[in-house]
């Protein structure tokens, strides 16, 4: 039996949305920016494609930037926020993915702005009330808090209507990294205030290689990627069309039956929860279980003997990481566990569903790990 179980790093592209891709590249080829007809052609694709996206989210199609992925996003946003809206002062987490972390450590560290982190608890749940406190001590000055959606190792949902409302309160930027939530979760960004927001096709049954960066039209940021006048001026490059049209696709599929697929996901991890709970007592649960039903993280107790887990799982047809993407392959512990106290304590095994997992699946995960 082949189990995957990592689809937080990435999931399976839907064939309905590679069908497409495929036939866009075959029937067209024109630069979007060649005024000719092949080039219109392109140019009518890439904007459809953006309606689509700025509807489901609720959002207007000139708050959409198509980019690279969830990475060049931030990496815009953030480079874009530090330069241009100047905040004195940054609120994060210990426990952002690293493409954030990374881009907030340097970017605050080049413009000399004050980079503040927030207190968790030994589930990785935010302190919100630290968050306030923050805020009214740095009253009136410029900030911007960045915290993440759903976190990609544990699972743990924040709650973007309470640090939108906190950030609307003491006027402070709000941006979210929500690559692991767009997609999968509904939400509504025109009813919650967020500045930014992120999305990558691949963590939705997308292409790889291609995703958006929402930008609140209250915001006008500068571009990283200079060059040409694509994506009015946000992001230089000719456009991936037939990639950006596959990422449409695959985010109304996934709006199209989101809450079958939630129900789904949730039930896989109801059962996998009560079947370790009940038959392997000495496997903890990392992080919020009550959170995002797409991830469970596993505390697996350190023993000699299960140093080799991920992959003796792996020899057994059982896809999962140990950590994020970006730390699996690596025996360095990750940097979310390491924040919670937890690197020495367990080794993590994160279980990460998709629509295409079944509950024979989570059997025989539970089965091989017994
Ligand atoms: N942010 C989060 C929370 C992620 O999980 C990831 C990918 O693992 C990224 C950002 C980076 O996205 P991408 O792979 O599209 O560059």
């Amino acid at each position: 039996m082949k189990v995957y179980f990592d689809n937080a790093a990435t999931t399976a592209i839907d064939v309905q949305v590679l069908d497409l891709q495929y036939e866009l590249q075959r029937k067209y080829y024109g630069n979007a920016s060649s005024i000719h007809q092949l080039g219109r052609e392109t140019k009518v694709i890439i904007e459809n494609a953006r309606t689509t996206v700025a509807r489901l989210l609720n959002v207007s199609p000139s708050e959409i930037f198509f980019t690279s992925g969830g990475t060049e996003s931030i990496n815009t946003l953030v480079a874009g926020v530090v330069n241009q809206l100047k905040p004195l002062s940054i609120i994060t987490s210990k426990i952002e993915h690293p493409a954030m972390l990374q881009s907030l450590t340097t970017q605050a560290h080049q413009s000399g702005c004050v980079l503040q982190f927030l207190e968790i608890n030994a589930k990785g749940i935010i302190n919100l009330d630290h968050l306030e406190s923050l805020l009214q001590s740095l009253n009136g000055t410029q900030v911007l808090i960045s915290l993440m959606h759903v976190n990609n190792e544990l699972g743990n949902l924040l709650s973007l209507k309470k640090v939108s409302e906190l950030a609307h309160k003491y006027q402070a930027f709000f941006m979210c990294d929500t690559v692991q939530s767009i997609g999968k979760y509904p939400i509504d960004l025109g009813a919650i205030p967020v500045d930014f927001a992120v999305g990558s096709a691949h963590k939705f049954h997308g292409p790889k290689g291609i995703g958006f960066m929402y930008i609140n039209r209250k915001n006008t940021l500068a571009p990283l990627l200079l060059g040409g006048t694509q994506e009015r001026n946000m992001r230089a490059g000719t456009e991936n069309f037939a990639n950006i049209a596959a990422l449409a696709k695959a985010i109304e599929l996934a709006y199209s039956d989101m809450e079958n697929h939630l129900n789904h996901v949730q039930q896989l991890k109801k059962h996998l929860i009560d079947r370790i709970t009940a038959e392997l007592p000495n496997i903890t649960f990392n992080g919020n279980t009550e959170g995002f039903p797409y991830i469970l993280n596993l505390g697996i107790p350190k023993t000699e003997h299960n140093e080799m887990i991920l992959m003796n799982l792996d020899i057994q047809g059982i896809y999962l990481s140990g950590g994020s993407a970006c730390s699996s392959g690596t025996l360095k512990p990750s940097h979310v566990m390491e924040a919670l106290g937890l690197a020495e304590r367990c080794r993590p095994l994160r279980v990460s569903f998709s629509k295409y997992n079944t509950l024979e699946e989570v059997d025989y995960l539970v089965d091989v790990l017994k």
